[in-house]
């Protein structure tokens, strides 16, 4: 029976979040799957941006070392001092920024806490597109932004003029580097100049720095955390350095003052603070240097094998435009030349994704990331070993031949 409540809405910040269609995509999958592996064949999901390596045995071990040394009381706000020691030290250690201390450093749950925080500090906002569709589903919603995408050029460059008119009256850029879904790593002058262009402007820079040592070719990632200007916020995660991504671990780093104490306000509203013990694992695996870092480059060495594998079996595909990724884990393909002109709309989002799913190969279609890239598609190959990545091959291939 209703009630007068049962139709009740509730605060916009909740009520005006998406469902996003990525699990709407893996519900499908989950049912195509069945169906496709009852016939002896493997059902391969390139739509995930979940990670197949287990999380390393050191942090594990750490974990439990933090429990039964009785890290198990409520927190203190912001993260605990050998904690952001910690990141203090590997910021230098890995970046050489050397002028931050724990004071500039907020411990949060994941990047997803981090950043919805940082989202939440603003009214008026703007960022690359395509984009990681949570910003745009949930974050932008939530916080009430009014968020204007600044398409990416086909080829992923920029177009400096067109950010810098977005950014006018605005009162941050969002930037995810090394980028999902595109696999862009952008390079430094590219970050001088938006650097540049939203110091002018008087905008804050959210720098969303997840896939940080997830690059590839001998890159090396340029952070956001070495900009000495108290208009930048960098969001970390040990999500895919470290295969964490249940953890829900992350620090945020910003040398204004003001920013950081409202974001320890925040996390302590929300949550009062971040597990003692996982904070004293993940001090752990930023400090014990040698066993992290063969940790991540046996990861790498296989991303690389799986990118390689992917990149080289689907270039030059007649009609299908595809950019090298030089970091993250997906590969974001343009089908424009290959999509029937007569098919639009919804029909149009979903042409490759449909043809891809009924040979067994999950993906995410680009409007899913915002509305400039609505012929691609994302493939993440964060967890499917080399063997299945030259099985999707072959299939990509016999469809778009
Ligand atoms: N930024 C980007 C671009 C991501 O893709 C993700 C996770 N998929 C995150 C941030 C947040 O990751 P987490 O909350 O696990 O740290």
């Amino acid at each position: 029976m209703e009630s007068p409540t049962t139709r009740r809405k509730f605060s916009p910040s909740l009520e005006n979040i998406r469902m996003s269609p990525i699990v709407l995509i893996s519900e499908e999958a989950r049912a195509r799957a069945e169906a496709f592996e009852a016939s002896g064949k493997t059902f391969i999901r390139f739509q995930r941006g979940e990670i197949d390596f287990p999380t390393p045995a050191h942090i594990a071990d750490a974990l439990v070392e933090g429990v039964a040394k009785d890290l198990t009381r409520y927190p203190r706000s912001g993260g605990e001092d050998f904690f952001r020691r910690a990141v203090v030290e590997r910021l230098r250690r890995d970046y050489a920024v050397g002028d931050l201390d724990p004071e500039n450093v907020v411990a949060m749950y994941g990047g997803q806490q981090g950043l919805e925080l940082c989202f939440k500090l603003f009214s008026r906002g703007a960022g690359f597109s395509p984009t990681w569709s949570c910003v745009l589903e949930n974050f932008v919603p939530h916080a009430g932004i009014d968020f204007e995408e600044v398409p990416l050029n086909a080829d992923f460059s920029i177009d400096f003029d067109r950010v810098e008119s977005a950014i006018r009256g605005r009162d941050f850029f969002y930037l995810n580097n090394p980028q999902n879904p595109t696999g862009k790593v952008f390079s430094r002058d590219e970050l001088d100049v938006i650097t540049e262009l939203c110091t002018r402007h008087g905008v804050f820079i959210v720098a969303d720095e997840a896939y940080e040592r997830i690059v590839y070719d001998g890159l090396e990632h340029q952070t956001m955390a070495r900009v000495q200007q108290d208009n930048v916020i960098s969001v970390f995660t040990f999500s895919k350095t470290f295969a964490m991504t249940g953890w829900r671990l992350g620090y945020v780093v910003t040398r204004n003052e003001h920013v950081a104490k409202l974001l320890r306000l925040g996390n302590y509203t929300q949550t009062a603070g971040i597990t003692t013990f996982l904070q004293y694992a993940g001090a752990h695996a930023l400090t014990n240097h040698s066993a992290s870092e063969s940790a991540v480059h046996s990861m790498l060495d296989e991303y690389t094998r799986r990118r390689d594998t992917l990149y080289e079996g689907l270039r030059g595909l007649s009609g299908v435009h595809i950019d090298r990724p030089h970091g993250a884990f997906y590969m974001f393909p343009n089908f424009t030349d290959r999509i029937p002109a007569r098919v639009r709309g919804a029909q149009r989002d979903r042409w490759v994704y449909e043809h891809l799913m009924e040979v067994g190969v999950a993906t995410v279609y680009g409007s899913c990331f915002g509305k400039h890239f609505g012929d691609n598609v994302r493939l993440s190959f964060s967890a499917t070993p080399v063997p299945v990545v030259h099985e999707a091959v072959d299939r990509i291939r016999r469809v778009f031949s």
